[in-house]
């Protein structure tokens, strides 16, 4: 079947509407937000609204031989959803209904359209919580999340996407719908479909639906800031408040370069003090006096680790502008240009080796490198700051982009915490994971995608 021949068909079976050619439109669907990452253009954009419209699209497309590649909002970090030349982008925002929440089971039903933020304040209605909260929980979707098994602040207590998924319903390659999982909180027949599918970025088959745990409603965070004055010390904290058993449910980490980005954007003093090197910012929601026991303890190993200052409050509104002071480092930082994030994990326990090997870049590069990061697991974002009409500063941006994956790799960690490969880390999964592991990844591919439908060339090569 030639190009045309394949839109006709796609229009009989979705409608005109969900079909879109027109050169500007099918652009703007062709690339995620790593500017890094190649993209091609796309032959058409197509918006299913049910599964027959996916499993109609999967068969036309497979007949063709035209790939496809799944997206949800675009938001992505590593060029997954980024079309390839001539390729069917299948978007999959009109998936948009949330279709049962059950609070006797604590679970919910839902499309893959939804966006993160809405899911979460429906399911809280009913007193209950959906826990992964990527920092682009505003306009991602769940579809996005499942396909690269999204972490987000709240990881170090609740896990990552994958944690709170029962099962999935998924179109195949040869258009036929395959449904994962169960209902059930235990339930072990059979392979874990549902896993392999979370995390495999849109190379795999197109998710349509997922059955998701809840949990109950979370008290109100109480929180905690620390303020050092050499990252090892704040380093030491951390280890040792995983050393000890505590489990705050937010523990974040940002270096000297955020901290003085936010304060500026802020136009505020975090009251760090101007030599300090890394500030701590952690919550606890076990509420009442447990939060409160939580906090001290977390408080006291700060201090005992040389912290310059440790404030502790339990009034939501002063945590919540605490906490702003990490949410705004990405916006601060585009004051001083466009910004090149990164992401990286490493053991708890390497943290501080991690931000001082990044500082040791940006005096390489001669670019601002500014980290922020997950502390409570690991997973850093070492962000790289550079002029956008600087061919120069980018190609020093990607240098510097690829030796933070190094230093990661040399600290035992991985070359992606929640971002995944996609486009950009190609060779970085390779190195990570070895001749075997991608002989694996690359026979699994094979017996559920045995022409290269999905997604071709994202993740791994098939060669
Ligand atoms: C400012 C900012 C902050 C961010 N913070 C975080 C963070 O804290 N944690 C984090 O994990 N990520 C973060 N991200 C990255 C991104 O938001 C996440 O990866 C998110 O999960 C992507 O969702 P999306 O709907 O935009 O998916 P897209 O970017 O559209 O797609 C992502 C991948 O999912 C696949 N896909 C999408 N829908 C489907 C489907 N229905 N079936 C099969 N495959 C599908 C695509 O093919 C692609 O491989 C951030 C991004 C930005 C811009």
């Amino acid at each position: 079947m030639g190009n045309d021949a394949l839109l006709t068909e796609l229009r009989e079976a979705l409608g005109k509407d969900a079909v879109l050619t027109d050169t500007d439109v099918v652009d703007s669907y062709s690339r995620d937000m790593m500017p890094l990452a190649p993209s091609g253009r796309p032959l058409a954009v197509v918006l299913p609204s049910d599964v027959e419209g996916v499993q109609a699209t999967v068969r036309a497309c497979a007949e063709a031989g035209v790939p496809i590649v799944p997206r949800g909002a675009g938001s992505g970090l590593s060029g997954a959803a980024n079309a390839i030349d001539g390729c069917v982008v299948l978007v999959m925002t009109k998936f948009d209904k949330i279709l049962e929440v059950d609070p006797g089971n604590r679970l919910a039903v839902v499309q893959p359209g939804v966006v993160n933020l809405d899911f979460r304040n429906a399911v809280e209605k009913h007193g209950l919580f959906y826990p992964p909260d990527p920092s682009s929980y505003d306009w991602c979707t769940i579809g996005g999340n499942l396909s690269t098994n999204a972490g987000g602040l709240c990881c170090v207590k609740y896990g990552v996407t994958t944690d709170s998924v029962l099962g999935l319903e998924v179109v195949l390659a040869d258009g036929s719908l395959l449904k994962t999982g169960r209902r059930t909180v235990k339930g072990v027949a059979g392979y874990d479909l549902t896993k392999l599918f979370i995390g495999s970025e849109g190379t795999l088959g197109v998710i349509t639906q997922a059955t998701v745990a809840l949990r109950p409603l979370p008290q109100a965070p109480g929180t905690l800031v620390a303020g050092f004055d050499h990252t090892d010390k704040a380093g030491e904290a951390v280890a040792r408040v995983v050393r000890e058993g505590l489990v705050p449910s937010l523990m974040e980490i940002m270096d000297a370069s955020s901290i003085k980005a936010a304060e500026h954007y802020l136009n505020t003093d975090l009251g760090a003090g101007s030599d300090c090197q890394a500030l701590l910012l952690c919550q606890s929601d076990s509420g009442g006096e447990v939060a409160q026991r939580e906090l001290s303890a977390i408080e006291q190993i700060c201090n005992d680790c040389g912290a310059t200052m440790a404030y502790a409050t339990d009034d939501l509104a002063e945590g919540r502008m605490l906490m702003q002071a990490r949410r705004v480092v990405l916006t601060a930082l585009e004051e001083y240009g466009v910004w090149l994030t990164d992401d990286v994990s490493v053991p708890r326990t390497r943290i501080a080796e991690l931000i001082q090997g990044c500082e040791r870049i940006s005096r390489e590069v001669g670019l601002r490198i500014a980290v922020v990061g997950h502390a409570g697991d690991g997973n850093m974002h070492p962000t790289i700051v550079y002029a956008p009409d600087s061919e120069d500063e980018f190609a020093r941006a990607r240098k510097a982009f690829d030796d933070i994956l190094e230093v990661g790799l040399s600290l035992g960690g991985t070359v992606t915490g929640e971002h995944g490969v996609g486009k950009i880390k190609r060779e970085w999964l390779e190195r990570e994971i070895g001749p075997v592991g991608i002989r694996v990844h690359r026979q699994i591919k094979r017996a559920l995608d045995p022409d290269n439908l999905f997604n071709p060339g994202s993740m791994f090569s098939m060669e």
